[in-house]
Parts: C-alpha cells; structure tokens; sequence
C-alpha cells in the first residue's frame, strides 16, 4: 500500500483526544485516530458511541421512549378517560408543547367519540 511506504511524517499523526503527535501503528493505519494512551483510546471510544446514538436514534431511543411515555402502576377505572395512561411531560420533552397539545386534543376527540358510541351502543347479544 502507498501510504505505508511514505515517509516518517506521514505516518505521524495528531491524537485527536489529547492532542499529542504519535507515530501510527504499520497495521492500523489511517483509521487509527488515537494515541496509544489508555484514557485517549476510552475517550475516543466514548465519543464513538455518543456519535452512534447521533446518527441511529433507532430502536433503543424509541423503545426507552415508549417505556416512559406509559405511566406504570395506573390503575384506571373502567370508564375512566384513558389519557391518564400516558405521561403527557414526557410526551412533551419528547416533542414539544404543540405536537402534545395536538396528540393530547386527538385522543381527547377520539375518547368522547368513544363514549359517545358506547352509550348509543345496543347490550351485546349473549352477555
Ligand atoms: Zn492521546
């Protein structure tokens, strides 16, 4: 490979944690962005990760949301508006006052709709 037949500046780099020049290893070559010190390699890691969840906010950052959003332990009467199910403040520092203030109206409208059909609803046959 050219690279690795440079000469010894090019194989020197700058640790981009501490900032210190170092000499890249033969084999790690361009892709190595640290010095070999212990807390440069955990903190380049470190950011690494936080860059992951960045760019993939995916399945583990909805799921957690999802966990949160459901108030556990409610124990709503039967009848009782199902809103209460949910954490509206979390739903909030999710996506903010106008998306839940829409979010929280709908399901307001679809509750009393609800209501509404249960009430006008025939006994079911059989019960
Ligand atoms: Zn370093």
């Amino acid at each position: 490979m050219a690279w690795s037949k440079g000469g010894r500046r090019e194989r020197r780099q700058r640790c981009a944690v501490c900032g210190r020049l170092f000499h890249r290893h033969p084999r790690k070559g361009l892709g190595q962005r640290t010095c070999g010190g212990r807390e440069c390699q955990r903190e380049r890691h470190r950011r690494a990760c936080a860059e992951w969840h960045v760019r993939e906010p995916g399945p583990d950052r909805d799921r957690r949301l999802r966990q949160r959003l459901l108030k556990n332990g409610v124990n709503r009467r039967p009848g009782a508006d199902p809103r209460v199910e949910i954490d509206w403040d979390v739903a909030e520092s999710a996506v903010g006052a106008m998306v839940r203030a829409v979010v929280e109206e709908t399901a307001g409208v679809l509750v009393r709709w609800i209501e509404g059909s249960v009430v006008a609803a025939p006994p079911a046959a059989g019960t």
